[in-house]
């Protein structure tokens, strides 16, 4: 019930396109940022079976090129796993829920994250061990970052699983010398810097001057609502992609990476309607 009243509260974007066409103001859209999994592509039971579509790859592709849009992929994954996902020539990457970022002149890694990363690595071979017994469950090295995938855990199991995790992060969290914190039926442990897919996008857009035009924000997930906040902050266009958008930051939504694809081949129709 919660949910159905914030729903009605966003604004669809492909629902109400007039006012969304309205609210772009006939300002270019200078960027496109967009979460991957979720968001751009499904979310799959292993996170290596996660692909773009042709189609949305092409609307991306058409954006760049005839509209002149930059494109940045916003991720908690790493940078060299969401390039051979997105497979997306001249985008900006922005991986490991913005400790790193690459693409055409962007190159940047979080010092703190670099010297994190020798305790990462130690932590995930102790939590490999800890939960070799728990099937389904899997410990991802991100680099900067280490992702605990449960959605394959049995249901039953969920409660040992959560318990083992504990036992191995406690004496860390109490050093501090990692951040934790909670995806969808995932566990992300972070170097300790306060820095999020906000604060990348707020470097971003400083770097790129993007103050007079139009920047458009794509996401699912708990993650991207510090992103949503940027956006908002540089007068942008914050879209919350799913059906339970419980307390989000965006101001616009669309139900599925199906809508986001749409959207994206409709701002194109509108960027060329404009340019041409
Ligand atoms: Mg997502």
């Amino acid at each position: 019930m919660a949910d159905r009243r914030r729903r009605e509260r966003l604004q669809h974007v492909l629902r109400g396109w007039n006012a969304f066409e309205r609210r772009l103001q006939g300002r270019p859209i200078q960027w496109v940022l967009t979460d991957f999994d979720g968001t751009l592509a499904p979310i799959r039971r292993h996170p290596d079976q996660a692909g773009l579509s042709g189609a949305s790859r092409a609307a991306l592709q058409r954006l760049m090129r005839d509209v002149g849009v930059s494109v940045a992929i916003v991720s908690g994954r790493s940078i060299s796993q969401l390039r051979a996902l997105v497979r997306l020539p001249g985008a900006v990457y922005i991986g490991n829920h913005g400790l790193e970022m690459s693409g055409p002149s962007v190159r940047f890694v979080h010092p703190g994250a670099r010297r994190a990363r020798p305790v990462l690595r130690r932590i995930a071979g102790q939590l490999r061990r800890a939960l070799r017994d728990v099937p389904g469950s899997l410990v991802e090295d991100k680099g900067l970052s280490l992702s605990v995938h449960w959605r394959r855990v049995r249901p039953s199991d969920v409660e040992q699983f959560y318990r083992k995790l504990k036992n191995v992060l406690a004496p860390w969290v109490r050093r501090r010398a990692v951040r934790v914190a909670r995806g969808k039926r995932v566990v992300e442990i972070r170097p300790p810097v306060v820095w999020h897919k906000g604060s990348a996008v707020e470097w971003l857009m400083k770097r790129s001057g993007s103050s007079k035009s139009l920047v458009i924000m794509f996401g699912d997930d708990r993650t991207d609502e510090d992103a949503f906040r940027a956006v908002n902050r540089c007068f942008g266009i914050s879209v919350y992609v799913g059906r339970r958008p419980g307390g989000t930051a965006a101001r616009w939504r669309l139900d599925g990476p199906r809508e986001v694809r749409v959207t994206l081949q409709r701002l194109w129709g509108h960027g060329h309607g404009h340019t041409g």
